[in-house]
């Protein structure tokens, strides 16, 4: 593979142990030992990430059973990759087209009774369970969450970490 910059040099591969996937749009999803392919002219560098289809689902199956609420940007994605649009998914939570957007950008909290109700909906559209239970809604959130992939060529939570708490 050729740089997409200068065009012509062949880039060098290199592994690099934690790499912040921003291209999920959400802040704290890392991967870890991830192929970076780096041209030695100009120094661009370009992630190779398999299997993002796996990845993806991997991030959301976590998503519906972490603890903690679910941020503005969770929502979003997990909305994006279940494939319901604003309109389908209003009449199921019984609320405004309007609502389900002011929970993507956060200008709205979506109560625990939606939340779960929200993320059991999420789960079967994955085809998976939802463990969740409610009392783990006010339990911290980690804050960061680190995959890697398994042998079999599969996406796995390798660790999650959390703050540590006031208390
Ligand atoms: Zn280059």
């Amino acid at each position: 593979m050729d740089c997409f910059n200068c065009c012509l040099i062949q880039l060098n591969e290199i592994i690099v142990d934690d790499y912040i996937y921003h291209d999920c749009q959400l802040p704290n999803i890392v991967l870890n030992k991830i192929k970076f392919r780096i041209c030695p002219y100009c120094g661009a560098r370009y992630a190779v990430i398999e299997n993002t289809m796996d990845l993806h689902q991997t991030i959301a199956l976590e998503l519906v059973n972490k603890k903690g609420k679910l941020t503005n940007r969770e929502i979003s994605f997990l909305l994006k990759l279940s494939g319901y649009h604003e309109v389908d998914i209003a009449p199921m939570m019984n609320c405004k087209v309007s609502t389900i957007k002011e929970w993507e950008i956060g200008q709205v909290e979506m109560s625990e009774i939606q939340e779960q109700f929200f993320r059991s909906l999420m789960a079967s559209k994955l085809k998976k369970n939802c463990n969740i239970e409610r009392k783990f809604l006010a339990e911290n959130a980690p804050s960061v969450i680190i995959l890697h992939m398994n042998e079999n060529g599969e996406w796995e939570v390798k660790n999650r970490s959390y703050n540590r708490s006031n208390g």
